[in-house]
C-alpha cells in the first residue's frame, strides 16, 4: 500500500492530498457545525499546513540566490542578460494585457455586482479588521519611480534577510556578471554557487515529498473554516473569477503561448506544472510556491536553470495575471454594486491601474484584494465605499486568491518556457516526456 502510494508521481499524490483535504474540511464544517468545525480545522490542520508553508518558504531566498548566480554564470556572456531581460518583461506585460481585458470582458458579461449594493453597504462586520490591513498596505504603496529605485538593494544582506525578492535578483545578477568578468580566478566562487544550487534543489525535492500532506492540511483548514459559504454570498464573483482565470490558462498560456508560439503540447505543460498548481492553490502565495515552480520548470519542462532561476523569481514578484484579472473584476463588481456607469475611458484606466497594481502586489495571500482601492479610485469610488467593498469580499477572499495564484504561477512558467525557447535553452525532449517527479 505504502509502496504503491510512493510509486505515484508527486503531482498525483498532491492532488489526492488536495481532494482529501477538501473532503475533510467540508466534513468538519458541515458535520460538526460551522463554529466547531472551524475550531478543529484551526487547531489541528492549520499548524501542519503552516509548517509546510514555512518549510518551502525557507528555501525561497537560498534557492533564488544560488540558482540565479549559477544560472548567470552558465549563460557565459553578460550581454545575453539584456535580451533575456527584455524578452521576459515583454512577455510578462503581454500576458498581463490579455489577462486584464479578459477579466473585464467576463466581468461585464457576468455582472457579479448587479443587485449587490445594499448587501455590500450593509455588511459592516469585518470593516475594522480590514481597515488595519488596508492602512498597512496603503503605507507600503509607492509611486512607480520609487518602486524602481527601491529594487536596488542598498544592503544585500538585509535584502536576503528580509526576503526582498527583487533586491536579491538584482544583487545575484551582479554577482554572476562579476564572476564572468573576473574569469578564471573566480572559478571557485562559480563552483561554490553551482554546487550550492544543487544542494538547495535537493532539499526542495525532499520537502516536496511532504507536499501531499501539507496540501491536505491547508485545504482541510481553509475548507473547514470557510465551508462553501462563498458560493452563497458571492457566487457570481467567484464564477467570473474562476472562469476568467481558466480561460486565461487555456487560451493565452495553452493556445497562444504553448501551442502557437512554442508548438508544444499543452497537456504536457499542465502535467509538468501540476505540483506547482497544487501548491499554489493550497498556499495562495506565488512566493511560497516559487521553489516548486522552479523545480517543475527545470525537471519536467526542460527549462534551463539560467532561465528558470531568473525568469521565475521575477515572475513571482511582478507577473500576476490572476491578480490583474481579479482587480478588473472587482472594479466592475464595485461599479455595478454602486450603480456607476463606466465610460470607455474608465475601462482603459482600470486596465492600466490593474496592470500596474498587479506588478506592485507581493506574491502573498490577499495582496491583490488589499491593493484594490487604487483601482477602485479611478472609477470614482470613495475611500469609505472602497473600504466597505474590500471588507465585504475579504472573508471570502481565500478561495478566490487560490485560483488567482494558480493563474499567476502558470503564467510565470508559460513565459519561462517561451523565453527559454527564444534563448535556445529549452530542452523540448524533456518537455514532451512524462513528468519525472
Ligand atoms: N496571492 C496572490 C499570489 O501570491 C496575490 C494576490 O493576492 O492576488 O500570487
Amino acid at each position: 500500500m505504502l509502496k504503491s502510494w510512493r510509486a505515484l508521481t508527486l503531482w498525483k499524490r498532491v492532488f489526492i492530498g488536495l481532494a482529501l483535504g477538501v473532503l475533510v474540511g467540508l466534513g468538519l464544517h458541515y458535520g460538526l457545525g460551522a463554529e466547531k468545525g472551524a475550531d478543529i480545522a484551526e487547531a489541528w490542520f492549520q499548524p501542519f499546513g503552516q509548517a509546510f508553508v514555512n518549510l518551502i518558504k525557507m528555501l525561497v531566498v537560498p534557492l533564488i540566490a544560488t540558482t540565479l548566480v549559477s544560472g548567470v554564470v552558465a549563460m557565459g556572456d553578460p550581454k545575453r542578460l539584456g535580451s533575456l531581460g527584455i524578452r521576459t518583461i515583454g512577455m510578462y506585460l503581454m500576458t498581463t494585457f490579455f489577462a486584464v481585458w479578459l477579466g473585464l470582458l467576463v466581468g461585464t458579461i457576468f455582472q457579479p455586482g448587479a443587485g449587490m449594493g445594499e448587501v455590500v453597504m450593509g455588511a459592516q462586520a469585518s470593516v475594522d479588521t480590514v481597515t488595519d490591513k488596508l492602512s498597512a498596505a496603503g503605507s507600503a504603496k509607492k509611486g512607480f519611480a520609487d518602486y524602481l529605485v527601491g529594487i536596488i538593494p542598498t544592503n544585500p544582506i538585509s535584502a536576503l534577510a528580509n526576503g526582498d525578492v527583487l533586491g536579491i535578483i538584482v544583487f545575484s545578477i551582479f554577482v554572476g556578471v562579476g564572476i564572468l568578468l573576473v574569469g578564471e580566478k573566480a572559478k571557485p566562487v562559480a563552483d561554490f554557487f553551482d554546487a550550492a544550487s544543487e544542494v538547495v534543489m535537493k532539499i526542495t525535492m525532499l520537502i516536496m515529498d511532504l507536499a501531499p500532506y501539507g496540501v491536505l492540511a491547508l485545504m482541510a483548514w481553509v475548507m473547514g473554516v470557510n465551508g462553501l459559504g462563498i458560493l452563497a454570498s458571492m457566487g457570481k464573483l467567484a464564477v467570473a473569477l474562476y472562469l476568467a482565470c481558466i480561460l486565461q490558462i487555456i487560451l493565452i498560456y495553452g493556445g497562444l503561448i504553448i501551442r502557437v508560439i512554442l508548438k508544444l503540447p499543452f497537456g504536457r505543460f499542465i502535467y509538468g506544472i501540476a505540483d506547482a498548481i497544487g501548491v499554489a492553490y493550497s498556499t495562495a502565495s506565488s512566493n511560497a510556491t516559487l521553489p516548486v515552480t522552479i523545480s517543475c520548470a527545470e525537471h519536467n519542462l526542460g527549462v534551463d536553470k539560467s532561465v528558470a532561476g531568473s525568469v521565475l523569481p521575477m515572475g513571482a514578484t511582478i507577473n500576476m495575471d490572476g491578480t490583474a484579472i481579479y482587480l478588473g473584476i472587482v472594479a466592475l463588481f464595485a461599479a455595478q454594486a454602486l450603480g456607476i456607469d463606466m465610460t470607455a475611458g474608465q475601462y482603459v484606466m482600470v486596465a492600466l491601474t490593474a496592470t500596474l497594481t498587479s506588478i506592485g502586489a507581493a506574491g502573498i495571500p490577499s495582496a491583490g484584494l488589499l491593493l484594490a482601492a487604487s483601482v477602485l479610485s479611478v472609477i470614482g469610488v470613495t475611500d469609505v465605499q472602497s473600504t466597505l467593498i474590500i471588507a465585504f469580499i475579504f472573508p471570502f477572499d481565500r478561495l478566490l486568491d487560490m485560483m488567482r495564484t494558480v493563474t499567476n504561477v502558470s503564467g510565470d512558467v508559460a513565459v519561462a518556457c517561451t523565453v527559454a525557447k527564444f534563448e535556445g535553452e529549452l530542452d523540448e525532449e524533456v518537455f514532451r516526456a512524462k513528468p519525472v517527479h
